[in-house]
C-alpha cells in the first residue's frame, strides 16, 4: 500500500479549491475513497499537504 501523497490518483479538485488553497481528491473510481478530499481532516481543517494514509488501489506516480 502506498500513501495518497505518492499516488497518481491524488489530483487537484478545482471546484473544491479556492484562491489560497488547492484541494486534492482521490480520482480513482476503484477506491472506496473516490472523490474524497485528501487534504482535509475529519474536523474540516484544510491542509496544504495531503494527509490521508492511502488505500490498496493506490499506484505510485511516474517519476
Ligand atoms: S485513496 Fe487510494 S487511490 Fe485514492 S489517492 Fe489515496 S492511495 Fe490513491
Amino acid at each position: 500500500m502506498i500513501k495518497c501523497i505518492s499516488c497518481k490518483f491524488a489530483t487537484i479538485d478545482e471546484s473544491a479549491s479556492n484562491s489560497k488553497w488547492d484541494a486534492y481528491e482521490c480520482s480513482n473510481p476503484k477506491s472506496e475513497y473516490h472523490r474524497a478530499l485528501l487534504n482535509v481532516t475529519p474536523n474540516g481543517e484544510m491542509l496544504k499537504r495531503i494527509s490521508w494514509s492511502g488505500c490498496p488501489y493506490g499506484e505510485r506516480k511516474e517519476k
